[in-house]
């Protein structure tokens, strides 16, 4: 079982950017680390510019598009 200090991070991620590190993990554990990542480009992949999508702010780090 993950620790309180993470439970609580991961309780305020998921609140605040729609994330879980715990999801996260499960999902490494269940499907292997290949298609954690190849899910992760998918999701962090801007559909404008290809460029990469900031976590924390929801939008493009190169064309700034949310
Ligand atoms: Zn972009």
């Amino acid at each position: 079982m993950p620790c309180n200090r993470l439970k609580k991070l991961d309780t305020r991620y998921r609140k605040k950017y729609g994330m879980s590190m715990i999801e996260n993990l499960t999902e490494i554990k269940e499907k292997g680390m290949d298609s954690f990542i190849a899910n992760q480009t998918a999701k962090y992949t801007c559909p404008t510019c290809g460029g990469l999508i900031c976590v924390h702010r929801g939008r493009c780090l190169t064309c700034k598009k949310e």
